[in-house]
């Protein structure tokens, strides 16, 4: 049976209550509207921990535009049965006022990486990300957690922070997880009308063909995606398009 909770205090209680029977947690934190790529984490977990814990919580601080927010998609009702299908242990579901009862007036910067890629595109989303993801875990207390490649660099930043913090849980990655067509699945998918999720597969396609980084760019344009940014980084390379308004993120070994 699933067990839900929002209060802290019993998290906390009986988080000591296993630590103490010597049980291992894995914990994936996401921001809901879960699909296959959120459930692999979730396996990963299973897998390796005797209980699991998914949080679900759309993180304010990391939103640069408001509409953005506005527009995430939520689906509490179709997670939670997702969640108990899936056999999760736990389920979390956080309250702003919870985890931000500073205000926000505490918060964690990484001056380097975090300047690059996504963070030069959307100002102030890498330290609303570590700063949620330190609470969590904080509070959280796994021995493991489980992040996607999907989002590379918020994966290296966490386990930079994590490092840099001799915070005590091991950072797990799972590869990313695509759509049949290659698409990379993303909960602002949904936002796709029926005419942009067919473009959609093109974008991995382009990162993922021998072409030079001009010759993708204008690939793309020339298809109507608008580009954020495409760029070769650390044996990686990343690109963060739109098609509309929807946001699409991807990135591929080189
Ligand atoms: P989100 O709910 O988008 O914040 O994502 C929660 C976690 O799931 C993050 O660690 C993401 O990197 C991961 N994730 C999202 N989409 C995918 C995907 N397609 N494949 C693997 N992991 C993913």
């Amino acid at each position: 049976m699933i067990r839900q909770f929002t209060d802290l205090k019993l998290w906390q209680q009986d988080r000591a209550q296993q630590k103490l029977s010597g049980k291992t947690l894995g914990f994936v934190p996401t921001m809901g509207a879960l699909h296959q790529g959120h459930l692999s984490l979730m396996e990963q977990s299973q897998r390796q921990n005797d209980f699991t814990l998914v949080s679900l919580f759309v993180n304010p601080t990391q939103f640069s535009d408001p509409k953005d927010l506005q527009k995430y998609p939520q689906k509490v009702n179709e997670d939670l049965q997702l969640l108990t299908q899936a056999g999760v242990d736990f389920v979390w579901l956080p309250t702003a006022a919870d985890l931000y009862r500073d205000e926000y007036r505490y918060r964690i910067t990484e001056s380097d990486l975090s300047g690059h890629l996504c963070g030069a595109h959307r100002p102030g989303h890498f330290t609303g990300v570590l700063t949620v993801v330190m609470k969590l875990l904080n509070i959280a207390h796994p021995e493991r957690a489980y992040f996607g490649e999907k989002d590379y660099q918020q994966l290296q930043l966490i386990r930079g922070m994590v490092d840099a913090f001799f915070m005590p849980v091991e950072i797990h990655a799972g590869e990313t997880i695509r759509e049949e067509d290659g698409l990379a699945m993303s909960s602002r998918n949904l936002r796709l009308s029926s005419e942009q999720r067919k473009l959609a597969p093109a974008f991995y396609q382009a990162l993922r063909s021998p072409k030079n980084l001009e010759e993708v760019r204008r690939a793309l344009q020339a298809k109507g995606f608008q580009i954020d940014y495409l760029e070769d980084f650390a044996g990686r390379r990343y690109g963060a398009v739109a098609l509309g308004e929807v946001r699409l993120i991807d990135n591929v070994p080189l």
